[in-house]
């Protein structure tokens, strides 16, 4: 750990060769061509309670909503049709939006209508016999990010969980065979130095396909929201913090996050040039994105559901990077651990 830190301050021209070293690993490993996985957020109905997410149960949010099935299939059918993305990230609060079942039984339609494309889910804890049963409905891959790897602040931050509980699902995704996304939040109330360079080895640890992270933003109508991000003195630990992970990572899929736009114009398009390789357009329907609000400042809540794959594809011309053809992963699936 003590590694990481110096890079993790790295200023100047150390930090200029930081951010080049970062930028010809993802190159080596990922190539040019970006996959794009595009966001639909399907319910931000949920039970859980974490101190920072504008989704939490007490929260009044404007709306509670769910898509019907045949929405979400629709939309489904809008992302494929754009031949822009490879991948539909499903992504919902914890129950009791949606039940375990219904989301079996809309996996294997949306599996049924696409096979060639691949899908995400990310909706939280769940029992192991669960993730089993929808791998078995056609999800290829999982994303749930552990928040923190310091277990007493996750305890304070999350009412309903502890950090080994999360850990314990990812442990348990593997185990089934679905490709597994994790990742942090950058600058929690609360996190140190040493805890930033804790969550990029922990993401080692578990040898992630996937890792989503981006910096915590106050979100005002939270009750952690008068506390400011760890780094706001300093918000280049942001994209140092991207840096370090590619090096630490460096065949992980490491996605440019929508938070990243949030604190900086053009945000996700520099940390693409910084280690990251893949761009999560949101394609929910545009009716719905005021009402999924996890923090202030969310981008896009005005552009059109339709338009999402058109500007991902320009914002990426922008920077000289070709969107990776079709199906832009194998959908080959990890075998089951046996017991
Ligand atoms: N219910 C799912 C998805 C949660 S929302 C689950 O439990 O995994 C997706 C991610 O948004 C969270 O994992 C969290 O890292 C991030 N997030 C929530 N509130 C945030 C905030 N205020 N600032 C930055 N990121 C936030």
């Amino acid at each position: 750990m003590a590694d990481l830190l110096p890079l993790l301050l790295a200023s100047g021209e150390e930090l200029t060769r930081l951010y080049a070293r970062a930028d010809a690993v993802r190159r080596e490993y990922c190539g040019e061509a970006v996959p794009v996985r595009a966001i639909l957020e399907f319910s931000n109905y949920c039970a859980n309670e974490c101190l920072y997410c504008g989704l939490r149960a007490e929260n009044a949010v404007p709306t509670r909503y769910r898509m019907s099935a045949d929405d979400i299939l629709a939309a489904v059918d809008q992302i494929a049709a754009t031949g822009v993305a490879g991948t539909v990230v499903l992504q919902a609060g914890e129950t009791p939006g949606y039940s375990d079942d219904e989301i079996s039984a809309l996996l294997r339609r949306i599996k049924a209508a696409h096979p060639a494309l691949a899908i995400t889910l990310s909706v939280g804890n769940r029992p192991r016999a669960v993730y089993a049963r929808w791998r078995e409905a056609g999800m290829d891959r999982y994303l749930l990010r552990f928040e923190t790897s310091d277990p007493e602040l996750y305890a304070r931050l999350h009412p309903n969980g502890s950090l080994a509980e999360r850990l314990q699902c990812l442990r348990d995704l593997r185990a089934v065979g679905v490709q597994t996304g994790s990742g942090f939040m950058i600058g929690l109330p609360g996190e140190t130095l040493p805890t930033l360079a804790r969550n990029i080895l922990l993401c080692r640890e578990f040898d992630l396909d996937m890792i989503g992270s981006g910096p915590y933003i106050p979100n005002p109508d939270t009750p952690l929201g008068a506390k400011p991000n760890a780094y706001a003195d300093d918000p280049e630990m942001f994209f140092r913090a991207i840096a370090v992970l590619r090096l630490v990572n460096p065949a992980a899929h490491i996605p440019a996050t929508t938070a990243f736009d949030a604190v900086f114009p053009g945000g996700r398009d520099l940390v693409l040039q910084r280690g990251a390789n893949v761009f999560m357009p949101n394609a929910t329907p545009t009716s719905l994105r005021r009402d999924y609000q996890l923090y202030p400042g969310k981008p896009n809540v005005d552009e059109s559901a339709a338009q999402f794959a058109d500007r991902a594809v320009a914002r990426l011309r922008a920077i000289g990077r070709p969107v990776a053809a079709g199906p832009s992963h194998s959908l080959k699936r990890p075998p089951p651990e046996q017991e």
